[in-house]
């Protein structure tokens, strides 16, 4: 049987463990994590990602994720700039983050091997197979052991997020993740609403929210502010509060639905220099690893998932590793980097903090808003009349 290791049991990491073993690889999956799982708040799965899981035979998605509702985008007193705009386009479900984990990792097999708990420290190859080697850690990432371990396969995936060692190790002069100015907080609120949810767009401060399909609301906020800056006296709790507190219903009733010590803060970063080819050897880099963006399209997961997706199907048509890798490669570098600009290019527009760009841009987006809108209706008449 060919072997594989995957670095990192994130979302990525699981998926394409679950996909290598569906093309018949033997799998040893390293996380530095002690346990299996993920934390984090609520994450839209897209029709393309919610596809690659369904042919894995990943099961159950559409039980456990709320269908999205075509939300709009008002300003932080409730106008809205674009109103709930029902274009007809593409919808992604909302699921808990640690639900979603959990669906896929449900379907890893016998061929599939967990070590948690070990940190990958090194890789290196030859023409023949990669040599990894990891150290064990404890939960808070402390070496327990000065006795490095060595795994040894044909193939490794590199899925170890957005400070990937295995990138570092490959692309040593690479420039790596640069921040982008904000912090992102997420929480999930235990709160009713009768409102839709979608997204607050303010003064360098963001603030969108979304069912999931047990009544909760997975919100998140943005902020302006400088990497790595403590919370205040009040914890994150209180500095999301106070930050919306005159934003406009529902936001400060959400912030006061949830509980304080479940809100997380991530000052967010991505992978602005597109990264030389995502393959090296036999080495293969996933997800953030690969092209970490900015959450604010909600397709980082999204874009991982797909990346399984398409490195197992690539490893399927072809017995040449190299030119499956190739291939993986020239399809998912172009369109990943393409979600890292776009992303990082919303992100610079819904962060504005000057009041004349912030109006131009509001003005611009309600005039698109309200020609997307008339397409679409004119779209569905002529449909209806087919
Ligand atoms: C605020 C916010 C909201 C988001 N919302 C969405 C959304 O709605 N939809 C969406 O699609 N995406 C969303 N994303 C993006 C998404 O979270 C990431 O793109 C996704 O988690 C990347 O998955 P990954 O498996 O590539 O990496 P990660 O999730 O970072 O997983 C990497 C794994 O590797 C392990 N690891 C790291 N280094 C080592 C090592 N040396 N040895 C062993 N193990 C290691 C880590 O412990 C971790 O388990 C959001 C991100 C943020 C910050």
């Amino acid at each position: 049987m060919k072997t594989a290791i995957v670095v990192g049991a994130g979302i990525g990491g699981v998926t394409a463990a679950v996909a290598l073993e569906q093309c018949g690889w033997q799998v040893t999956v390293l996380e530095r994590a002690a346990e299996l799982g993920e934390i984090g708040a609520g994450i839209s799965v897209w029709p393309g990602a919610a596809g690659v899981l369904e042919g894995l035979g990943v099961a159950g998605l559409q039980k456990v994720a709320a269908a999205g509702d075509p939300a709009g985008m008002r300003r932080s007193d409730g106008r809205w700039v674009v109103e709930a705009p029902d274009l007809g386009l593409e919808l992604p479900v909302m699921i808990h983050r640690a639900q979603l984990h959990e669906l896929i990792t449900d379907k890893l097999g016998p061929a599939v091997t967990i070590r948690t708990g070990i940190t990958v420290t090194e890789v290196t190859q030859n023409a023949a197979r990669v040599v990894v080697r990891g150290v064990a850690v404890e939960s808070g990432g402390v070496s327990v052991s000065t006795q490095y371990e060595e795994f040894t396969a044909e193939l490794v995936v590199a899925a170890d997020g957005i400070r990937s060692v295995v990138r570092g190790a490959l692309h040593q002069g690479y420039a790596g993740p640069r921040y982008s100015g904000y912090t992102a907080y997420r929480g999930i609120a235990e709160v009713e609403t009768g409102d839709g949810g979608g997204e607050t767009w303010g003064r360098g401060q963001r603030f969108g929210f979304a069912k999931l399909i047990d009544g909760r609301i997975y919100w998140y906020a943005t902020a302006n502010r400088p990497a790595g800056a403590p919370a205040g006296p009040g914890g994150l709790h209180g500095d999301v509060t106070a930050a919306f507190a005159d934003w406009h219903d529902p936001i400060p009733a959400l912030l006061a639905g949830t509980p304080p010590e479940a809100v997380l803060q991530n000052d967010i970063y991505d992978l602005a220099t597109p990264l030389p080819p995502f393959v090296e050897g036999r080495v293969v880099l996933l997800g953030d690893a690969a092209h970490a963006m900015t959450p604010n399209l909600g397709r980082g997961a999204c874009s991982a998932i797909e990346d399984a997706g398409a490195l197992a199907k690539h490893l399927r048509a072809t017995p040449d590793l190299s030119t499956a890798l190739s291939r993986y490669d020239a399809e998912r570098r172009p369109v990943t980097t393409k979600l890292v600009k776009r992303s990082r290019a919303v992100g610079r527009l819904g962060q504005l903090d000057s009041g004349i760009l912030i109006a131009v841009r509001d003005g611009v987006l309600g005039l698109a808003g309200e020609a997307a809108s008339l397409r679409g209706k004119r779209r569905r008449m002529e449909q209806s009349r087919v």
